[in-house]
């Protein structure tokens, strides 16, 4: 159901690519068909190869807070640009990076800016074992941290599961280290916290999942990881990849009330451009090359135009902004349940500010094993019908969508009415 440019794009790119993609869930491998190439974007807006427009949902998956083009972000990114795209040298923009993180996140000391969300989570976690002197840690079912081996591990049934690969090409020694559990399981995780004890170096976890779909915390939950971790002398890593500064000025951090030891950044903070960073307790980050004995490097870390583009967007980020997204998301989540309810369709619609995912699922979705659940076919034509009526949602029923400050009503009033007719079409 792809246009004649798209298609041709796709099948060249299958022959030279693996997949067609530089990163799999762009393939629609999730919802079936082949993917539309973007030629443009613009605002709240996507063109693809054959000059559709959409309304985008994806957002670069998290970064586009702003909208595609802002034009200060535009205007940082010409300045930068005349004046050097990498230096392989420390630059003033870090420093400027680094200050900005620190004062919108309290509990943050230290910040060391990467490349990816990959290697930010990938970085903290061998600076919590450095730290500890410790080797085990505990990642949850259904929670996303990037592709590094260590963190590519199955989703376990029960309370926990020892680790076993889920990708090939990642070694059982690789992942003996990592423990899985399950989402909001207060008692199972408390115990098995307290079984590893003195070998647990760190707890890593989205505190606000984005990548089973959306899903919430229950009361509780990470009160325990705080305590626990506390209890044991082990780290607790925030992966806020996804989340922060994405639900508020503060991070989801701010809304929950958490502090953790370390948290994890990307997306947001480099405006659009590749951008990761991990900070947090001073202590913990001081045993990071070359202050201290964990390495980790970058040729490209801290890159200008990354910073210049992730500081104009941090710069705009004022609780005023995060009042315009609440309103807009607002507005979309009460035509979706009207729509819903007056369609009879069995569904969870969850959504936290300007993040929202629709479960096709008559269960309360409430950890992966819930999500699982989802009528993932049914998502595959809502997708596709809503594609045809010109709106770009995550081509997976286990993602997070997302609104940003240049989406207007009437934008999402064409997406109300176009998930009607795609609710009534994916029946
Ligand atoms: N952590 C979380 C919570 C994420 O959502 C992602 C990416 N979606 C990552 C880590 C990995 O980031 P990247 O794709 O930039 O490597």
């Amino acid at each position: 159901m792809c246009a004649k440019q798209s298609t041709e794009l796709f099948e060249q790119a299958v022959k030279l690519i693996p997949g067609g993609v530089n990163s799999p869930v762009r393939a629609f491998g999730a919802v079936g068909g082949k993917p539309a190439f973007m030629e443009r974007a613009r605002g709240a807006y996507l063109w693809d190869a054959d000059n559709k427009r959409y309304i985008d949902y994806v957002g670069s998956w998290g970064p586009m807070i702003l909208g595609h083009g802002h034009p200060k972000v535009l205007l940082a990114l010409r300045e930068q640009l005349e004046k050097g795209v990498s230096f392989g040298a420390p630059t003033a923009l870090e420093v400027e990076m680094a200050q900005c993180l620190i004062a919108k996140l309290p509990y943050m000391e230290m910040v060391r800016l990467v490349n990816s969300g990959t290697e930010a989570v990938m970085s903290a976690i061998r600076a919590a074992r450095g730290f500890t002197g410790r080797a085990k840690i505990i990642k949850f079912a259904g929670c996303y941290h990037g592709h590094s081996d260590g963190l590519l591990v199955a989703a376990g049934s029960g309370a926990a599961t020892l680790g076993v690969p889920n990708s090939a090409g990642v070694t059982p020694s690789q992942v003996a280290d990592t423990v899985v559990a399950e989402f909001n399981d207060i008692d199972g995780t408390r115990q098995l916290i307290r079984e590893l004890g003195a070998d647990l170096a760190a707890v890593v976890v989205e505190p606000l999942p984005g990548n089973m779909g959306l899903v919430q915390a229950q009361p509780g939950f990470l009160e325990m990881l705080r305590e626990e971790t506390q209890q044991q002398g082990a780290v607790l890593i925030f992966d806020e990849v996804m989340s922060g500064f994405r639900v508020a000025a503060g991070g989801y951090q701010q809304l929950c009330g958490i502090v953790p030891d370390l948290v994890t950044l990307g997306k947001i903070i480099g405006g659009g451009l590749p951008v990761g960073a991990y900070g947090g307790r001073q202590d913990i980050m001081a045993q990071v090359a070359p202050s201290g004995a964990v390495y980790q490097a970058g040729t490209l870390s801290g890159n200008p135009l990354a910073m210049a583009a992730g500081l104009a967007t941090l710069k705009l980020l004022e609780e005023a902004v995060y009042q315009r997204l609440e309103e807009l998301a607002q507005r979309l989540e009460t035509g979706l349940r009207e729509a819903l309810e007056s369609l009879r369709v069995p569904a969870q619609l969850h959504r936290v500010g300007s993040m929202w995912t629709l479960f096709f699922n008559e269960q309360p979705v409430t950890d992966y094993a819930s999500a699982s659940k989802s009528d993932t076919a049914r998502f595959g034509r809502f997708f596709h019908a809503m594609l045809q009526r010109g709106i770009y949602l995550p081509p997976s029923q286990f993602e997070s969508a997302f609104i940003s400050t240049a989406h207007t009503a009437a934008d999402i009033d064409e997406t109300i009415k176009a998930a009607r007719g795609a609710l009534e079409a994916s029946a």
